[in-house]
């Protein structure tokens, strides 16, 4: 029997990355997850393999370390990487640009270069519909021309890409997939594993969900002058577990398609701050108060995929609607009160 394709998933004890390595244990694929856990708790990991009946492997390591890297490569071969390690707070990135400069650009430099030292060409990269800046028009498609993003965090994203991009002009054994998410979330529909925010959540659905569950006291609605229906901001949500799909679809494209594909995962609707606030209601049974605020420096009015090419070409769209999003959000917040930290879900 040949053996199963081993994927190695940066960042995959993080909320996205622990929703696909569950589908790809699912899957029939062997997984190592490299992870320094800045940012998550390898709990997440073990709730992964109580739901898929068999454990990733797990190596507490730094994407920038060339020394943890190469062993991981020399150990086992690879077949093919899912990158998700990075650092994601917008805000922070304002603060401190160097430290997200270095742990995104110049981790994902290192892991190329341990990529191509191990002979391993196939890179799934976790992009962001940051990348347009303030889109143009909306729907957004991928060959929109790329904006300005607003802060060092979204720099880094459009400067990997660039980099990637670079890299496959220069060799033509890599295969890359730039996956642009919108914004994902939602849970895992067992209540298991979700997204696990370290202090206050910077994103609107976790800052909602811990409304709901009592840690926090009001949300706020960060401007209601924008040109939108009810004017509020417009995004397009998609739930983890199409996001995590999508990873797989794009593996499977890769095979077959030589040099740099660029996707949206995202749904193609969007909806405003009030809508996910009364669905959250709606889902939960609590009222969420608020209360109105300025806008966020830096926010942009309106922004949702096409997300047609990914369909054409991955073979992938997302299933789960509004209503999925809010009651596995809930599950996971009410049976996790503080993450992975201590919970009643065991
Ligand atoms: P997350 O913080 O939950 O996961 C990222 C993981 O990477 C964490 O487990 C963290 O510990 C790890 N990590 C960070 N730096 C590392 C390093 N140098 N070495 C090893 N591990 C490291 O975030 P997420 O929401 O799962 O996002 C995953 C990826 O998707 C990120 O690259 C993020 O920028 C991108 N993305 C996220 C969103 C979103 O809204 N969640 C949207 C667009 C793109
Ligand atoms: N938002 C809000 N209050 C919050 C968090 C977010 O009103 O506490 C709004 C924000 O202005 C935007 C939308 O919710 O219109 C989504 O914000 P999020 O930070 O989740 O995603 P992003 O803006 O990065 O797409």
């Amino acid at each position: 029997m040949l053996p199963s394709p081993h994927i190695l998933v940066t960042g995959g004890a993080g909320y996205i990355g622990s929703h696909t390595v569950l589908v790809l244990l699912q899957s029939g694929f062997d997984v190592t997850v490299i992870d320094n856990l800045s940012n998550s708790s390898d709990e997440s990991l073990s709730r992964v393999a109580r739901l898929a009946g068999k454990s990733p492997r797990f190596v507490k390591a730094d994407i920038r370390e060339r020394g943890q890297l190469s062993a991981v490569f020399a150990e086992r071969p690879v077949s093919a990487v899912i990158h998700f390690a990075g650092l994601k707070a917008v805000g922070e990135s304002v603060r401190v640009p160097l430290r997200y400069y270095d742990n995104n650009v110049v981790g994902t430099l290192r892991l190329c270069e341990a990529m191509a030292e191990h002979g391993v060409f196939t890179l799934v990269f976790s992009s962001s519909a940051t990348v347009y800046g303030d889109p143009a028009t909306v729907p957004i498609s991928e060959d929109q021309p790329l904006g300005t993003p607003t802060n060092p965090y979204g720099r880094s994203k459009l400067m990997i890409e660039q980099l990637l991009t670079d890299l496959a002009a220069s060799d033509a054994r890599w295969k890359v997939a730039l996956l642009r998410y919108f914004n994902p979330v939602g849970a895992h529909e067992s209540g298991l594993i979700g997204e696990d925010p370290n202090g206050i959540p910077n994103n609107l659905l976790p800052y909602i969900a811990q409304v709901a569950g009592g840690k926090l006291r009001e949300l706020s609605v960060w401007g209601n002058d924008y040109p939108t229906p009810d004017g509020t901001g417009v995004r397009d949500y998609i739930h983890v577990v199409d996001l995590a799909e999508g990873h797989l679809c794009a593996l499977n494209a890769l095979q077959t398609r030589p040099g740099v594909g660029i996707w949206n995962l995202g749904t193609g609707r969007g909806y405003s701050v009030f809508d996910m606030l009364q669905a959250f209601e709606a889902a939960s049974g609590k009222t969420i108060p608020y209360r109105l605020a300025p806008r966020r420096s830096g926010d942009i009015a309106m922004c949702f995929a096409d997300p047609s090419r990914a369909e054409r070409e991955l073979g992938w769209r997302a299933s789960r609607g509004l209503q999925a999003m809010m009651e596995d959000t809930w599950r996971w917040q009410s049976r996790n009160p503080n993450g992975y930290r201590s919970s009643t879900a065991g």
